[in-house]
């Protein structure tokens, strides 16, 4: 399609405003077009973090001289035409703007040529300026350079950060990018370096390797559901890879890269309880869904989208996730053989199990309780026999293909924090009443924090007041937690709380799963507690009926595994 300036009455209609920024805004539109001309390979240079120079070289559609002199003019574009296209928009460009914003901020350069014809086409324009067509030569496709960004707006060029952060930024847009288009290939050259290069290749998780490295792509989880004409997939991580922050999630929308709170929230919520609060997972997921049902018009730098079917979204993202994390974790593996393939997912088997004599005799000593309601829930692998107690901290496990080491601990606190959180989504946590008050001292400032969050304790099973002085009385507590309790437990773990409540920047519902984490661990069974043989079996049993035996609420490993072939291969037996 030629490239035309669109009316004024549909120019209006489109989410207007400045979108150049920094070298990173042009780098997206200038990378955004390149696909958009069904490229099959986009190189980028930088020099200087792109505030010297950026280029934009690709091997797409090009265009012929008479689209080369238009498509620097405000409003001209080949992707849109008349209103109705804005309601299906399949390009990721559609306002005909960012080459006139570019051009208005910089010296720009375009060489470009259609396929079909013998020679290539050069423009240059600087602060808007353009001078006349020059004929020139290249292959097929398109490269736009950028110099001297804003070098008539001084006032704005003060606001660059160095040339490494204008880097990072650039960095981070191609990633999004190119992670959203793994059949399309990418390299990024800044200066004399070579930053990356990643080929088309077919499969999102080899994309995912190019761009995080092998041993993550090893370590995603692939994720599809599909529902209503809503189709996603991706990938997400293992809770063994973890991030401090959200910068490694990528969301795209038909090949878009957007932000969206809500999906976000969706995917944090999913990890609840995997990861430790405020570490993130990686993540790629890519949702495909009919252009008409898509609003990307509402913002001018398009990183925002609205869904007429909001909710048909959000629910097929929530699927997608429930059925990736609740089945496939890959148990950290001492194998280096198995790419991918985790030799203990999967073998669990579901034989009922009648436990009733070791129930008591692991409630009592080690303070659970199995949920009599839930029984039908509770299943053992009997695949799983146990070897024995290592040094009162480790239970060593036999399966079928290997040894396992459970963290005994660790393996508790899972138990116990599944359990609690069941109550706690079932609506009430069984409370056990104390007959003598439980006395705890806390500093001062801490009274008023935990008068004012009354009710939150309350929801846990918490039932505290205030008698003044810092003094504070516990009447009741959760059951399954009271019994290992120490006083001291009592004071370390409201004095956690308070820490909570009063960092205010926490999700409530993250405060919650942190404080059930912490509940969870300080009444686990101890590292270097001495458990009787069928407790250490019940322990096990027990963990392998969760959803998730493998990591802590803390995002810790729970169990460890060696393969028989490793162990066979270490001593020489093949
Ligand atoms: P938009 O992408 O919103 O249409 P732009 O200002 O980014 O607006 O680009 C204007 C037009 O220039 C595009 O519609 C397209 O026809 C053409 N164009 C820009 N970059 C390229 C490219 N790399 N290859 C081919 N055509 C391009
Ligand atoms: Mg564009």
């Amino acid at each position: 399609m030629r490239i035309q300036l669109l009316n004024e009455e549909l120019s209006r209609k489109i989410a207007a405003g400045e979108v150049i920024e920094r070298p990173a805004s042009v780098v997206k539109e200038l990378v955004e077009n390149a696909l958009d001309a069904k490229s099959e390979s986009i190189g980028v240079a930088l020099v200087d973090g792109g505030i010297r120079t950026l280029a934009v070289r690709d091997n797409g559609d090009g265009m012929g001289a008479d689209d080369l002199r238009l498509c620097v003019e405000r409003h001209a574009t080949s992707k849109i035409s008349r209103e109705e296209d804005l309601s299906n928009i399949r390009t990721l460009g559609f306002r005909g703007e960012a080459l006139a914003s570019i051009g208005a901020v910089s010296r720009l350069r375009i060489v470009t040529r259609l396929a079909e014809e013998e020679t290539a086409h050069e423009l240059r324009v600087a602060a808007s300026v353009s001078e006349g067509i020059l004929t020139a030569a290249r292959a097929k496709g398109t490269t736009i350079e950028v110099s001297d960004l804003f070098f008539n707006l001084p006032a704005r060029a003060r606001f660059l950060a160095s040339s490494r952060s204008e880097f990072f930024h650039c960095n981070r847009v191609i990633h999004r990018l190119a992670a959203c288009s793994p059949a399309v290939g990418f390299t990024l050259g800044h200066g004399e370096r070579h930053v990356f290069s990643s080929p088309p290749v077919a499969d999102l998780r080899d994309r995912i390797g190019q761009l995080y490295g092998a041993e993550i792509a090893r370590l995603m989880i692939p994720i599809s559901a599909e529902k209503d004409g809503v189709s996603i997939h991706g990938y997400v991580s293992s809770p063994q890879v973890r991030r401090g922050n959200r910068r490694d999630q990528i969301l795209a929308v038909n090949g878009r890269p957007v932000e969206d709170r809500a999906l976000a929230y969706t995917l944090a919520t999913a990890y609840r309880g995997l990861l430790r609060p405020g570490m993130h997972p990686l993540a790629v997921i890519l949702i495909d869904i009919p252009p008409e049902e898509v609003d990307v018009n509402i913002h001018p730098r398009k990183m925002e989208v609205r869904f007429s079917r909001q909710q048909v979204v959000q629910e097929t993202l929530t699927r997608a996730l429930q059925d990736a994390l609740s089945s496939r974790f890959v148990v950290p593996s001492f194998s280096s053989s198995d790419r991918g393939r985790s030799a203990y997912a999967g073998t669990r088997d579901n034989t009922p199990v009648d436990g009733q004599e070791l129930e008591l005799e692991l409630q009592r000593r080690i303070g659970t309780q199995r949920p009599t309601h839930h029984d039908e829930k509770v299943r053992v692998d009997r695949e799983r026999r146990v070897i024995g107690q290592f040094q009162n901290t480790y239970i060593l496990v036999e399966t079928r293909d290997g040894l396992e080491i459970v963290d005994q601990h660790i393996a508790h606190e899972r138990i116990l924090y599944e359990r609690l959180m069941e109550q706690f989504k079932g609506g009430t946590v069984s409370q056990q009443r104390f007959l003598l008050p439980v006395r705890v001292e806390l500093p001062f400032e801490s009274a008023n924090v935990i008068t004012s969050e009354k009710d939150t304790l309350a929801k846990l099973g918490i039932d505290i007041d205030e008698f003044g002085g810092g003094t504070f009385l516990i009447r009741g507590y959760p059951s399954i937690i009271v019994k290992s309790q120490s006083q001291y437990g009592f004071r370390e773990l409201l004095e956690k709380i308070v820490d909570q409540l009063t960092d205010g920047t926490e999700l409530r519902r993250t405060l919650f799963d942190h404080l059930m984490a912490e509940l969870a661990c300080g009444a686990a069974i101890k590292a270097g507690a001495r458990l009787s043989f069928d407790e250490q079996q019940e322990l096990v049993d027990r963990l392998m009926t969760l959803d998730n035996p493998y990591t802590c609420p803390h995002g810790r490993p729970i169990i460890f595994g060696i393969e028989r072939d490793e162990l066979d291969r270490r001593f020489k037996r093949r």
